[in-house]
């Protein structure tokens, strides 16, 4: 929608917005179609406790795209007051913070370790212990899935000696202090005030334990010396168990956090300076290279991500786009190359056939002469009659020569003429990618920047034709496990097939953009709901038969899907943010299927 500054004017848009939206002319929707005419924002007007709430979900530790968005569309929704769908979203952004897959082991692999372990004879965890602690966690997380998960997994560490530290303790189970078995082998239950103590002691030193394993020794994979201190340091710390064992390790501890600072002093430096460096290269850059105005679009890119606070995403983002950029121009510079080669050989031929031209004419100008000699010194009729038949022969050949030549140097010219004006098209063409590339290099698909355009110009058509226009949006089920398990670089070529796979079966009008990292969404003119549907379903179905091949192993893809009608006016990040929810709800229902969204109330359809 075109953005109005004058307030009289968004005001008149409001109006004709309400009315083409049909939606019921109250107080809110009048002020939210304002703002979002406008340009403006709405999400100040907040209540306090929304902005704290959207706050703590935006310090999550796992900051993917889909809980950036679940971030938005809470903003917009506080915004709305919609507040029935404001639980689903949360409870979807906390969940996205690691289900079970995220934080403990499958089912599957619990079970077989539990009976492993069960089964193992240990000094310490005699069966009937084991069975003590296994029917304490039956009892007391029964109900919650993950927490059971959660706390059979520790157990089976514990049992299996891994965990003999933080062994069957109340930690481990998540038990109350009281539910400790008084038979339990542990040294620190004597009295109940030293219990307390030795519980703070153990408290703890498993915090600094995990603070050195977790939080800093996986950081420092690029330091192999002080990543080493740091597990030594850890499994030193796991012994401590009075205040001399403590004191010892202080001083040990105190160089540690020392080093650990100093190199992240240098970390710090070395990165600015990078960034200064890549500033004076850019900035630079322009200057040395007058001509090639594609590197000014690359170049202009890079530095309006230094502009912002780093981000990992737009990072990702921008290298994505780089490497898009080159591709193409390493293409378009193949063609320029080829076509130069063209050239160059056919004004090469054409010089040698003028050799032989010239060669020729020079001959005939020679026998000319010789046979105005010989009519010249000619006596009789008939050798005069010989040499004018000789002369009429050279002559005609000589006109044929003539005749080929020009023939040749008219094609080679227009060959010429078309070759250049092949090249001139590639320059003003790699002139333009540098800065508007519509497709995801790795898979072909369009990118983002390509669906944002044909979004909006298929929207209008259906709009105009008043025909339905309906989007799809795909996501790969367990792509992790997939890259985890295969590699990469299976995880690339399989995105690879699937696009081709889409690709084979759509309808030319039919179009398919890469989203996020394996997300995909279909663009559907002339299309209704159902149509969709069962067009997604055959897509779904012809994966099943067209395997994914990974070293000559056959891997079944599959993926979930939310489809979503575009209603009149809708905004693209609406209806695909209804996709999405309806993709979640797909991924919920147990993945490898499509669902339809859920059409806003009181907005009617086609
Ligand atoms: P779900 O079934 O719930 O969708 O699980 P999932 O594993 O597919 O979803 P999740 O979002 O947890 O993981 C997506 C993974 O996709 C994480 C990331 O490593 C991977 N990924 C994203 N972009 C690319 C890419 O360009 N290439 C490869 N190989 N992997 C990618
Ligand atoms: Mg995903
Ligand atoms: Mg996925």
């Amino acid at each position: 929608m075109q953005k109005l500054s004058n307030p009289t004017d968004i005001a008149r848009e409001t109006l004709k917005q309400l009315t083409m939206r049909r939606v019921p002319p109250t107080p809110d929707h009048y002020e939210s179609i304002y703002h979002e005419i406008a340009g403006t924002s709405d999400k100040d007007k907040l209540h306090p406790a929304i902005k704290e709430l959207i706050a703590s979900i935006g310090a999550f530790p796992r900051q993917t795209p889909e809980l950036q968005r679940n971030i938005e569309q809470l903003h917009r929704h506080a915004g709305q007051s919609s507040w029935a769908s404001m639980p689903a979203l949360i409870i979807r952004s906390i969940e996205s913070q690691g289900g079970q897959t995220e934080l403990s082991q499958s089912w599957a692999d619990l079970i077989r370790d539990l009976i492993r372990q069960w089964e193992l004879r240990n000094p310490v965890y005699t069966p009937s212990r084991k069975q003590d602690s296994l029917e304490k966690v039956l009892i007391n997380f029964g109900s919650d899935g993950n927490a059971l998960n959660e706390k059979l997994s520790a157990l089976v560490k514990a049992w299996g000696g891994s965990g003999v530290e933080s062994g069957e303790n109340p930690e481990v189970l998540g038990l109350p202090d009281a539910n400790i078995s008084s038979s339990s082998s542990n040294s620190y239950a004597s009295t109940s005030n030293e219990n307390n103590e030795n519980n703070d002691w153990r408290e703890w030193r498993d915090a600094l334990n995990v603070a050195l394993t977790v939080g800093v020794e996986s950081r420092l994979t690029h330091n192999a010396d002080l990543q080493q201190e740091a597990t030594d340091l850890a499994a030193e710390v796991a012994t401590v168990n009075n205040s001399a064992s403590t004191k010892k390790l202080m001083p040990r501890l105190r160089k540690f956090w020392l080093r650990l600072e100093l190199q992240n002093d240098q970390e710090m430096r070395l990165c600015d300076g990078l960034m200064g460096l890549l500033r004076l290269l850019t900035d630079n850059i322009s200057e040395v290279v007058i001509e090639d105005e594609w590197v000014r679009g690359q170049v202009a890119v890079v530095q309006a991500i230094m502009a912002k606070p780093l981000d990992m995403r737009v990072i990702y983002d921008a290298e994505a786009g780089l490497k898009e950029v080159l591709f193409k121009q390493s293409q378009i510079k193949h063609n320029l190359v080829e076509t130069q080669t063209v050239l160059k050989n056919m004004i090469a031929t054409f010089i040698d056939r003028l050799s032989v031209m010239s060669d020729n004419t020079d001959q005939y100008h020679s026998k000319i002469s010789v046979y105005t000699e010989q009519i010249q010194q000619a006596n009789n009729l008939s050798s005069i009659k010989d040499v004018l038949e000789s002369l009429l022969g050279d002559t005609r050949s000589m006109q044929l020569d003539v005749r080929r030549s020009r023939d040749d140097l008219l094609e080679a010219r227009s060959q010429a003429d078309n070759a250049q004006q092949r090249i001139l098209a590639l320059e003003q063409e790699l002139t333009h990618v540098s800065e508007k590339v519509r497709t995801d290099q790795l898979t072909g698909a369009l990118n983002r920047r390509g669906l944002e355009e044909l979004f909006e110009v298929e929207a209008a058509r259906a709009l105009r034709n008043e025909s339905p226009l309906t989007i799809g949006l795909l996501d790969i089920d367990n792509f992790k496990k997939l890259n985890d398990s295969q590699g990469h670089a299976a995880g690339d070529a399989a995105l690879v097939h699937l696009v081709i796979v889409v690709k084979d079966l759509l309808r030319p009008t039919d179009s398919v953009a890469r989203y996020g990292g394996e997300e995909f969404i279909l663009i559907l003119p002339e299309t209704d709901i159902e149509e969709a549907v069962s067009v997604i379903q055959r897509l779904q179905r012809e994966l099943t038969k067209r395997f994914f091949l990974n070293n000559n192993e056959k891997l079944l893809i599959t993926f979930s899907a939310g489809v979503a009608l575009v209603l009149p006016g809708e905004v693209r990040d609406r209806v695909i943010e209804r996709a999405d929810q309806a993709m979640y709800q797909a991924k919920k229902l147990g993945k490898n299927r499509v669902e339809i969204a859920e059409t806003p109330t009181g907005v009617a359809l086609r």
